[in-house]
């Protein structure tokens, strides 16, 4: 049977039992049974499941892992993290985040005026702030007050300006002040997709000669004091280990320097995010090739060496990562609305008395297929179908032949697939599937749940939440309801996605969509007005599951608001158009009346019945 790589990307957060894919926690409930309980109550479109234990239990795990490699090589200064907002602002995850991140001291992040106030509303009491990003006099301002209020906050500058503006800022208000970072701009970058927030030419930081520049800066404003970290970060989702040393490397001495220029309160070094999270679905491509364990011990044991070399305090440490915690906990679920393929069966065959010869071969091919020669026949169909479609546009066959030809190809194709299941899968075979795909058509919108890969192929993990003790048959291509030919994923020979071949008048089909809860959410574009899906939270204990905090998907009403169209005046224009139609009569007009109403104020995805 298939296990479309659970054991690779989840962590242990996904089973398959009983052929259904499971949340390997407290009582194991099946992914299957949730859904099936939001859509008896109503919720019949794709949908956002998020787990707070995976929250819990991610946070949890960059503490332990790193204190125990503080402990390992004794290790004097201390470990920090701050979560990074922009990886997921809903309020669905930071409420758990700042939860479960209360026993740590776990802060946050923020890179915007927006997510700044979100930290200073939602940020436990003395867990750090951090501020990174480009800031206006404005924003600069709003760090001030949030130190004033009792923050724990840290100003982290990308440029010169930036420290001018502070420095200015710092002479007219009052008393307490925020501590200030510096961003280092290294010549060590980093690797894979989202590499480009490191190195030289990377949009961040200062070079050596402004680092030198701004300590002297600072010096001289008798803002000194006040210099306490400096900061680097190399990009997201960094797939080898080797560039985060060798930035290591790079900043700990950086950190010894600006030290012995006199920076006596300069005690952190923050390591930014790029921890990486496994996506991969097949074990030869994986997508991290370090463990957490190997990040934490390498990332204490370089500042340990660094220090005793250059005999200088050990930092404490600041890390921000925010795709590693975020990802794991929110599932996409979508039911598959239709197999294309499933237009090409058997009663849908129109033959003639008389058919062209390669019509009549290939219902003998059909009819014949059996397991010895279901290779052969599959290779002959196609050759067939090649024929008749040059023969079409030569006008030998007509559109009656065209079709029975497809189907024909279709059917012999299915029935070979099947018949060969169980046989390794031949190069031929999988040559073939490229041919054969079958389009899933699934109730989401790429554009929305799925933006990394739709601007970046970053893929994420898929697979069916049922009929896991079955073997899958058909060669697979993902279709969203987007109206646009990019709402696809597509898969290739080399690396296919097998799902089963279901009639969906008989039975539901859905798939699971895994790892999306960082990035993915609020980079989520309104593509043909699909929005974001509805959401729910679900509780899990030994004893049970409780789904909590449903937010379903906005209504078309407030999807058109959100444009700032006048939800009123398109009201009123459709009542009037109604009112002034002449197609029908009173009665009607009122029932119509009703009907538009309970649609506007639906939300737009798809709408199936359960079978
Ligand atoms: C985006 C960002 C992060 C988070 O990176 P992840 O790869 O998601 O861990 C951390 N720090 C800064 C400065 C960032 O811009």
């Amino acid at each position: 049977m298939k296990d479309y790589g659970i054991d690779i990307w989840s962590a242990d957060n996904f089973i398959i039992k009983n052929g259904k894919v499971c949340v390997n926690y407290g009582k194991k409930p099946a992914l299957i049974d949730i859904v099936k309980a939001l859509r008896d109550d109503g919720y019949k479109g794709p949908l956002l499941l998020r787990f707070p234990h995976l929250i819990q239990k991610q946070i949890q795990r960059i503490y332990t892992k790193f204190e125990r490699a503080k402990k390992e090589f004794d290790y004097k200064g201390s470990f920090n993290a701050v979560y990074p907002l922009k990886v997921n602002q809903y309020p669905g995850f930071v409420k758990h985040l700042v939860q479960f991140g209360k026993d740590y001291n776990y802060g946050l992040e923020a890179g915007s005026k927006a997510e700044l106030l979100l930290a200073m509303a939602y940020n436990n009491e003395k867990a750090p702030i951090t501020v990174n990003g480009f800031k206006d006099r404005e924003l600069i301002n709003m760090g001030f007050i949030a130190k004033e209020m009792g923050h724990n906050i840290t100003l982290t500058i990308e440029g010169l300006n930036e420290l001018e503006s502070i420095i200015d800022i710092a002479k007219q208000r009052f008393k307490p002040k925020p501590n200030i970072g510096l961003r280092v701009r290294l010549h060590s970058a980093g690797v894979g997709i989202w590499a480009k927030s490191g190195g030289i030419n990377s949009k961040f930081g200062l070079t050596s000669t402004e680092l030198i520049e701004a300590v002297n800066l600072l010096k001289k404003n008798d803002l000194l004091d006040f210099f306490t970290m400096i900061h680097f970060h190399l990009g997201s989702q960094i797939t080898e280990i080797h560039p985060l040393k060798k930035a290591l490397i790079e900043v700990g001495n950086i950190y010894t320097e600006l030290r012995k220029m006199g920076a006596k309160n300069l005690k952190a070094i923050n390591l930014g995010g790029g921890l990486a999270v496994e996506y991969s679905q097949s074990k030869d491509e994986k997508s991290r090739h370090y463990t957490l364990s190997e990040y934490a011990n390498d990332m204490v044991f370089l500042l340990k060496s660094i220090a005793e070399q250059k005999k200088d305090l050990e930092p404490d440490i600041f890390i921000e990562s925010g795709r590693f915690v975020a990802a794991h906990h929110a599932v996409l679920i979508a039911p598959v609305l239709e197999l294309f393929s499933h237009e090409y069966t058997e009663n849908k065959l129109n033959l003639k008395e008389k058919n062209p010869k390669l019509i009549d071969e290939l219902y003998d091919l059909y009819k014949s297929i059996n397991s010895e020669n279901a290779l052969e026949y599959m290779h002959d169909s196609t050759d067939h179908l090649q024929s008749i479609l040059t023969l079409f546009d030569l006008g030998y066959v007509d559109l009656q032949d065209r079709s029975n030809c497809e189907i024909l190809v279709h059917l012999i194709i299915k029935k070979a697939t099947k018949l060969l299941g169980e046989a390794p899968h031949s190069p031929d075979l999988l040559a073939l599937q490229d041919e054969v795909q079958e389009r899933y058509l699934i109730n989401f919108s790429l554009f929305q749940s799925m933006p990394d890969f739709w601007g970046l192929e970053q893929g994420f993990p898929i697979m069916p939440l049922t009929h896991l003790d079955k073997k899958p048959t058909l060669s697979a291509n993902i279709w969203d309801i987007t109206c646009d030919s990019d709402g696809e994923i597509s898969y290739s020979k080399d690396n296919p996605l097998i799902l089963h071949d279901i009639n969906l008048e008989e039975e539901n089909y859905f798939l699971g969509f895994f790892l999306i809860g960082a990035y993915q959410e609020v980079l989520g574009m309104k593509h043909n007005l699909f929005v974001h899906p509805t959401e729910a939270t679900i509780h899990i204990d030994d004893k049970d599951y409780e789904i909590k905090d449903i937010i379903e998907s906005q209504s078309i009403l407030d999807i058109l608001d959100d444009l700032d169209y006048d939800v009123h005046l398109i009201m009123d224009i459709l009542n009037e158009k109604i009112a002034n139609s002449n197609l029908i009569n009173e009665k009607q007009k009122k029932q119509i009346l009703g009907e538009l109403y309970l649609f506007l104020n639906d939300n737009g995805y798809l709408k199936t019945v359960d079978v």
